[in-house]
């Protein structure tokens, strides 16, 4: 895979020499170029943004700079094969990060993880104009514009950062053991993961729970479900609410109603 980042302060990607996703990047998993959004200006003082047609506060950063760097990073490489849309760069996914976004989740991990060519677009002040997105889909291209939560940020390095570790892990090779990303959290299970634990088996007067110290894997398997059962029904639920009741056991279900979820009309509902 590769991902380009435009952003004006290069620097802030500096994490992604790190860890996995470093390792990643020096195994050619994935190849990731970060890139001056002020290299594509063309003023002596290289400005990348003005004031907002229709007034307010803040500035906007101008179409005609994002335009011409998109134009350019997205394009394919000249050994690649050529472009679907007949538009230079058309088939790299546009990835605008912004607080009016749909919700990055991990199904929206999932998918961008099976892509070939992400850009991500950082932008600063009040945002990037609304023509770069329309004028990359109206090229044929695809974009999505996602929010990391529902709360603002300055710029969209962190939350290209988010992203950037978030798709990454998903990709063949980058987590040691692919095991691990069977049953975590927001898997394909939709609950929480279950609570972990390591040596020493007691500490500061707290004991590990006995039955996983017990090997029998059938009872630790039914535990672990019991506890990311309990887990998602009190810190989530809006997460309880989409499980899918045909996916639960008899025992789930005993579990939740502990939590005060029973079916109702085909969904779970809590009592009162
Ligand atoms: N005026 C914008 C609004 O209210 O929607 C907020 C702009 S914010 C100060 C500047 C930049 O930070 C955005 O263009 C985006 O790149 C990034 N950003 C801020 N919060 C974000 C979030 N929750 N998710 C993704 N990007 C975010």
């Amino acid at each position: 895979m590769r991902i380009d980042v435009v952003t004006i302060f290069p620097d802030y990607l500096a994490a992604l020499d790190l860890s996995l996703v470093g390792k990643a990047r020096t195994a050619g998993i994935v190849d990731v170029r970060v890139h001056d959004l002020r290299d594509w200006t063309t003023d002596r003082h290289r400005t990348v943004d003005d004031t907002p047609f229709g007034g307010g506060a803040g500035m906007v950063m101008r179409p005609d700079v994002w335009g011409r760097a998109i134009a350019d990073v997205a394009r394919p490489e000249p050994s690649g094969e050529p472009d679907g849309a007949g538009v230079p760069g058309a088939r790299a996914h546009l990835v605008v990060p912004t607080p009016s976004g749909r919700s990055f989740t991990q199904r929206t991990a999932e998918a961008l993880a099976g892509e070939d060519h992400l850009v991500f677009a950082c932008g600063r002040y009040e945002g990037i104009d609304a023509r770069v997105a329309e004028h990359h889909r109206a090229a044929g291209g695809t974009v999505s514009e996602l929010s990391i939560g529902d709360y603002v940020l300055n710029g969209g390095e962190v939350a290209t950062l988010v992203m950037i570790e978030a798709v990454a892990r998903l990709l063949p090779g980058v987590v040691g053991n692919p095991e691990s990303l069977v049953e975590e959290s927001h898997g394909a299970a939709g609950l929480l993961e279950y609570p972990v634990y390591t040596k020493p088996p007691a500490w500061e007067g707290l004991e590990v729970p006995e039955v996983l110290l017990s090997g029998h894997h059938a009872r630790i398997h039914r535990w672990r479900r019991d506890e990311a059962l309990r887990r998602t029904a009190a810190r989530r639920p809006d997460m309880v609410r989409a499980l899918d009741l045909a996916a639960l056991d008899r025992r789930d279900l005993e579990v939740l109603a502990e939590s005060g979820w029973t079916p109702r009309d085909g969904r779970l509902d809590r009592e009162g």
